[in-house]
């Protein structure tokens, strides 16, 4: 058993406390390899933001789960050595078993999702119940999600979206002691968000996606006050990388997120934590296609690794500023 105390990280418990209060979001980003890691925290340290830290099992799976204790040991001290101490917290993100939960538990997680979701709603309590009791014995946070999400995200995937029925909330709250809440108003996973039938398109030919669902975020919030909400499937998809990834050979179609004033406008409210992984690969992809582009004879990893960890700390930076408001917050 390895006590994420052990590794200087913290469980979201204070940090969403504060989030709701304050009317900002803390940025939960992805990550699976070392230059991810890199961006994630110089830009969390450079612009002073709590952050956590995304392991989807996946990932977990892909940098390995030795690796990846040190890597989150090494991220506190890489804060550190940058100069200013934020709080980090180290989370599962989509765990789909108590068995993975526990798991995550033992081997210096601090927070833990739990995604019951696609079963149906009492096997969803019973399951998000089990790993609140296990995990809380040891001070992890735990989020659990009601409603599902259109989209794919390794191996989370749905054809359809279900919205949260807001009338559930306070029942699975209450019955499964969890700490957060994942609810489904319309973000969808992945980089093609929307069809183009589901989508309008302005002027210039660009698709503008369906609004989220503000009215059931507001009802949500009237049912369990003060009470920390996550959206998933939160990128917002910028149109100027799958540009660059076209124009360099790229072919992404279709392409389409969550416009980024409504991520501000979600972070104001009760939602406190916001997922963005497909506009960290999207910023990563375009950079590297740059440099192979512009310089085919290249082959030195860091030539174009060193661009693309580059990249993705502009992309941070600018979320945490612009969309979540979580700069100086840490
Ligand atoms: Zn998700």
């Amino acid at each position: 058993m390895l006590s994420y105390k052990e590794l200087g990280l913290v469980n979201s418990k204070e940090l969403f406390a504060k989030a709701v209060k304050g009317g900002y979001a803390i940025p939960a980003f992805n990550f699976n390899n070392l230059e991810q890691l890199q961006a994630i925290i110089a830009a969390c340290v450079e612009t002073k933001s709590p952050v956590i830290l995304q392991v989807s099992s996946g990932a977990r799976k892909y940098a390995n789960q030795t690796l990846l204790k040190h890597l989150a040991k090494g991220a506190v001290d890489y804060a550190h050595e940058l100069g200013y101490d934020i709080p980090i917290v180290l989370h599962l993100d989509h765990g789909d078993t108590f068995e993975l939960c526990k798991s995550c538990v033992e081997s210096g997680f601090s927070s833990v999702m739990i995604d019951g979701s696609h079963h149906p709603y009492e096997k969803n309590v019973e399951l998000t119940a089990q790993v609140v009791e296990y995990a809380h014995k040891y001070d992890v946070t735990v989020e659990g999600e009601l409603g599902v999400l259109a989209g794919i995200e390794d191996e989370v995937s749905s054809e359809v979206s279900h919205y949260t029925k807001p009338e559930e909330v306070e029942d699975f709250v209450k019955k499964t002691g969890v700490d957060s809440l994942a609810i489904s108003i319309g973000t969808s996973h992945g980089a093609n968000k929307f069809t183009p039938e589901q989508c309008t398109r302005n002027e210039d030919g660009i698709l503008i996606p369906p609004p989220l669902r503000f009215d059931i975020l507001e009802e949500v919030e009237k049912r369990i006050p003060g009470f920390p909400i996550v959206l998933h499937g939160a990128s917002s998809v910028p149109a100027e990388l799958i540009k660059i990834i076209n124009s360099n050979g790229g072919k992404l179609k279709d392409a389409v997120g969550i416009p980024e004033e409504q991520l501000r406008r979600a972070a104001k409210s009760a939602v406190c934590k916001v997922n963005i992984d497909s506009d960290g690969r999207l910023a990563m992809t375009a950079a590297i296609r740059k440099v192979f582009n512009e310089n085919p004879a290249e082959f030195d990893p860091r030539k174009y690794l060193g661009p693309a960890r580059d990249a993705l700390k502009e992309l941070y930076k600018h979320k945490i500023i612009n969309v979540l408001g979580s700069a100086g917050k840490a």
